[in-house]
């Protein structure tokens, strides 16, 4: 088979700034060993996250000098929700600035004190704002999602027997939603089956509870369904999709990635009631109900990004580029989450360095190797994330996994430039014995990795 190339060509150039290792090591410890507090400027290819880091379309930023910037009832508005619609099947469609925003309204009207979440893995943002409400979070992967070396096709499912034990034990009045992550974002970018998304379904009927999608990365979920699913290569994405859609009862959605912009969120809500409190909440925080914080400009965007996502010229490019890079890792040694995921490459930290022991932070050692080694920003998705305390001053159970996620920004990136950071990490891992372990400075209680202060030891 020939390469798959980039379905795009390159219209307006952004210069990379070049450093030198000696230059990134002045401006790491100046940063406190955390790439979130790095200036983007000293950054050669930057893998910190995918989220509103992609390039937009021609046609988007045509949409852009479109926007309509009416308070209420924009144009734009109702081009985006048309787009929405079309896409999933909604027929209320709530714009707010990001998924966060759409989590926070979520959590506020849905959980609360006592009150148990279930999902496959929630996110950091998920987890913070379900616990802000006072509500518990709870992870109900299949086993698989814990061994970086399993090739399960979907290593995002939920375990099913073990979501109804959780469902029993806090009693199905106290569960107010499951939530199904697509694609599992903190698990390794893996995908979601409809299999499985439909036991989910015919549980929460069962239990007479709702069924939220985190519906993020929808589109590379349904990409993976339609590549894995017996039956399902026949059919398109677009009604893979719908498909998805139509199981849920609701759905949040930063448009940030697959929604193909810098900026957006999403809240869909099929209940009468509860689209009524959403509202008045967006209204009191975020901005009018048509709107939702947003300019018209970027609702225009998004109007246009929901559609350009689905296409599958482009799908199959963005999943074979996370392929590539976890082909050439692996040649070199690295063990990494596998198979793949839709928009990220997890590599297994504990296996880079098995002389830190997770209390010194093996994910943050090697973000910090990877900067000073390649200019590569990184993050951490282990001890440093889900570590600390709660709420009440308890300790956190113990990530299942040390994690660096590589995570590649949509249609930023060429085929050299990953070259570039494949050879970065392999060289970093020939010399994996000279990282040193990791401790914290100074950190905040809730989401401590974003402004955290490090030391190396
Ligand atoms: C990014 C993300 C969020 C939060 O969205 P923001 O736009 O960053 O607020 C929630 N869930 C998942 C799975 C995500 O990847």
């Amino acid at each position: 088979m020939k390469t798959i190339i980039e379905p795009f060509r390159i219209k307006v150039v952004e210069p990379i700034r070049m450093t030198t290792e000696a230059e990134r090591d002045g401006v790491l410890r100046a940063a406190h060993f955390n790439t979130f507090l790095l200036r983007a400027d000293d950054v050669l290819i930057d893998l910190l996250t995918d989220s509103g880091t992609g390039a937009m379309s021609a046609e988007q930023w045509a949409g852009v000098m479109r926007g309509d910037e009416s308070y209420a009832g924009a144009s734009s508005f109702f081009r985006f929700q048309a787009s929405l619609r079309d896409i999933t099947g909604f027929e209320h469609i709530l714009p707010t600035h990001q998924g966060r925003a759409s989590e926070r309204i979520l959590f506020q009207i849905m959980a609360g004190p006592g009150r148990v979440v279930p999902a496959n893995a929630h996110f950091d943002t998920t987890r913070a704002n379900c616990e802000a409400t006072g509500a518990r979070a709870v992870n109900v992967p299949i086993p698989e999602a814990a061994d970086p070396r399993s090739r399960h096709p979907f290593k995002g499912n939920i375990d099913i027997p073990h979501l109804e034990a959780v469902i029993q034990e806090a009693g199905p009045a106290n569960v107010p939603m499951v939530i199904v992550t697509v694609t599992n974002n903190t698990g390794g970018g893996q995908p979601v089956s409809l299999e499985n998304i439909r036991a989910v379904r015919a549980l929460c009927d069962r239990y007479k509870i709702p069924l939220v999608l985190d519906a993020c990365r929808f589109a590379e979920n349904a990409w993976f369904i339609k590549q894995r699913e017996p039956g399902m290569s026949v059919r398109s994405v677009r009604s893979i999709v719908r498909e998805m859609f139509d199981l849920a009862d609701g759905a949040t959605i930063s448009a940030k990635k697959d929604g193909m912009v810098n900026i957006g969120g999403v809240l869909l809500l099929r209940d009468a009631g509860l689209v009524q409190r959403a509202g008045e909440l967006l209204i009191l925080t975020e901005g009018y109900i048509t709107y939702g914080g947003l300019a018209g400009r970027d609702l225009e965007a998004m109007a246009q990004g929901f559609q350009e996502v689905v296409q599958e010229d482009y799908l199959a490019y963005r999943v074979r580029t996370a392929e590539y890079m976890a082909e050439r890792l692996l040649k070199a040694g690295v063990q990494i989450i596998e198979p793949a995921g839709g928009h990220a490459i997890y590599i297994d930290a504990a296996h880079f360095c098995p002389h830190i022991p997770p209390a010194h932070f093996p994910g943050q050692a090697v973000v910090a190797g990877l900067y000073r080694t390649g200019g590569i920003r990184a993050c951490e998705i282990g001890s440093v994330m889900f570590g600390g305390t709660l709420p009440d001053g308890t300790p956190r159970p113990a990530p299942a996994m040390e994690l660096v996620r590589l995570a590649f920004p949509r249609r930023v990136y060429t085929q050299s430039h990953f070259d570039y950071a494949a050879e970065s990490i392999a060289e970093l891992f020939a010399k994996r014995a000279t990282l040193r372990g990791i401790k914290i400075i100074e950190a905040p209680q809730a989401l401590r990795h974003f402004t955290a202060k490090f030391a190396e030891m």
